[in-house]
């Protein structure tokens, strides 16, 4: 029987299987791992001892890497990372050099960042044609355009970061670049914030923007005023979220290669301008061991996972398809790479541990701590096999402890992988106990009902139609009065889990990740603008790296809708 799951086999055929040039499948779901695990072996000495462990690790859905890896690996387009940072310069050379970049990136699967803040204002002064500039905004529409025509190649959609950093004269327009319906929606925004100016609000201090052409003030505005807009415009179609440009520089490992000012798409991975990262995730749902019925996490298993997801992303980096030679060069410099996890909400159901819980939170620390250390001995014996990173003496690391790679840590959003490892997103909790899925591309919509929720329910005996159609009218059971207080508090939903309990968690993992966590603070319809304001302003506080909420309905699309029968 396959490993697969139906949705798992229909997003394989749909979009990663090879087809022929009349859209024929040549391929099948194991043939893809085979091809997988073949080139990532590809640079080692003992090939097949290392290509079978490689497709042991993936067939057993206990990692997957992210989805340009199992796209293109072996392929004639071989480009297998998942995420990019770009530089645009203040120069209509740079804006469409970058773009270009960018398209061809797009093209190949993966996502890009950009940081539009060195572009000058709109209506300041062009020298070369004495008129006037467009602005940050208006070559951001020309990018969003652009990307979506390319729409990597059919097969997922494009994905940007877009960043503008909180003294920049047209930060107002930002704010509020996302509010009309159809504006810009291959990009996610967010606001590239200081602690000065985060000091600057809560002190209700003047806030100066600065043209960066002319290093000039060129508008003092009150700080609050400013905060206040980012909140509303959030509260009411969840963008823009934050970025927290100190917080992520005074852990950029290579400092003096650059300062980071800007992340990938999802936010998970800051990186210096031109670097990519590739990123991989550990199915936690897969890491349990079981004795009469009774789940434990399986600390060996994990560890041997660990190792060898480490060496294959290593791999990656080393037999990856680079597409402009800038890219190549620093991104080989650092050898980042970005592992994380996924079945995060799975595994404490299994455990039947509240995702609500301070019992939650504990055990999410001490996997992550182990994921970290685990990962960092993994990379300090490849340095010995193989070598250190060539920055590793300009880095943080040194000479504290020698490594392959800058970075090895990132929680990724796991949007598809998580769909074919058959488990939950990420470290999301379940979305809802049921859900239509809408299709990715625009296709079939479906009826799901969570599948660990529906045994649990036969298995006590609780499941009647009754509360079938309520769960699919409703996606939750915490209205239901027939059921143990126990049994909803381990089937809480994201929208019925407290928003403290939200960032806890994005806490919990940003603690023992290196980059960072991509982690949606999802909200009820009902959520008010203070709760917006003081969640922004607590993942200051706690020094994440970023923050983004979702207010349940205020957006037109969403991938995944609570039920409702009609
Ligand atoms: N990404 C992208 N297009 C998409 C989804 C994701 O370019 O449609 C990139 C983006 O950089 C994102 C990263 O892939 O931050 C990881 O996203 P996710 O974990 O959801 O990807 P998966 O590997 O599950 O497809």
């Amino acid at each position: 029987m396959s490993v697969f799951s139906k949705n798992a086999i229909q997003i394989l055929e749909e979009r990663y299987l090879l087809k022929d040039k009349k859209g024929r499948l040549i391929e099948t779901p194991q043939a893809l791992l085979r091809r997988v695990a073949k080139f990532v072996s590809s640079n080692e000495e003992k090939k097949s001892f290392h290509k079978a462990q490689f497709y042991e690790l993936l067939s057993s859905l206990k990692f997957l890497p992210n989805s340009p890896t199992l796209m293109n690996a072996g392929c004639k387009n071989g480009q297998l990372s998942a995420c990019f940072v770009l530089p645009i310069e203040d120069s209509l050379d740079s804006i469409f050099t970058t773009l270009k970049n960018a398209a061809l990136i797009h093209q190949s699967g993966g996502g890009t960042g950009f940081n539009f803040s060195k572009l000058r204002p709109k209506d300041d002064l062009v020298t070369s044609t004495s008129g006037t500039s467009s602005g940050p905004l208006a070559f951001m529409t020309i990018y969003d355009a652009a990307t979506e025509q390319v729409k990597q190649g059919g097969k997922r959609r494009g994905a940007n970061m877009g960043i503008l950093n909180i003294d920049h004269p047209d930060i107002m327009d930002f704010i509020q670049s996302k509010s009309s319906k159809k504006a810009i929606e291959n990009f996610n925004i967010s606001i590239g914030i200081t602690d000065a100016f985060m000091n600057a609000v809560i002190h209700n201090l003047n806030w100066q923007l600065v043209n960066p052409r002319t290093k000039k003030v060129k508008k003092t505005v009150s700080a609050k005023a400013i905060w206040e807009l980012i909140i509303k415009e959030a509260w009411s179609s969840g963008d823009p979220g934050l970025i927290f440009l100190d917080t992520i520089n005074s852990s950029n490992p290579t400092p003096k290669a650059g300062t980071i000012s800007c992340t990938n798409p999802c936010g998970e991975v800051p990186l210096l301008d031109y670097e990519s990262c590739n990123l991989g995730s550990i199915n936690l749902s897969k890491i349990l061991k079981s004795h009469d019925g009774v789940y434990k996490v399986d600390w060996e298993t994990l560890a041997k996972t660990i190792h060898l997801s480490v060496r294959f992303l290593d791999n990656i980096i080393t037999v990856n398809h680079y597409l402009i030679p800038q890219i190549k060069s620093i991104t080989m410099a650092n050898r980042k790479m970005g592992l994380g996890v996924m079945g995060w909400a799975e595994l404490l159901i299994l455990l039947e541990t509240p995702y609500a819980s301070e019992e939650a939170i504990q055990l999410a620390e001490k996997l992550m701590s182990f994921i970290k250390k685990e990962s960092y001995k993994a990379s300090e014996q490849l340095s010995i096999e193989r070598d250190i990173f060539t920055n590793w003496k300009d880095s943080l690391h040194y000479p504290r402890q020698k490594l392959r790679n800058a970075t090895c840590n990132s929680i990724a959003p796991t949007g598809t992988i998580s769909v074919i490892a058959n488990t939950s997103y990420s470290i999301e909790p379940l979305f809802a106990l049921a859900y239509n899925r809408v299709g990715i591309l625009g296709g079939k919509t479906q009826t799901e009902v969570n599948a660990l929720f529906l045994q649990k329910m036969k298995a006590l005996n609780l499941w009647s139609d009754v509360i079938e159609r309520e769960v699919i009218n409703t996606g939750s059971i915490q209205h239901l009065t027939s059921i143990p207080k126990s049994i909803k508090a381990i089937f809480q939903t994201s929208l019925d889990i407290p928003w403290e309990y939200h960032l806890k968690h994005q806490k919990a993992f940003q603690n023992y990740t290196d980059n960072a966590v991509s982690k949606t603070i999802n909200l009820p319809e009902t959520a008010t603008i203070e709760e917006v304001s003081d969640i922004y302003m607590s993942a200051w506080n706690l020094k994440l790296k970023g923050i983004t909420i979702y207010r349940y309905g205020s957006k037109d699309h969403q991938i995944l809708q609570k039920c409702s029968l009609n």
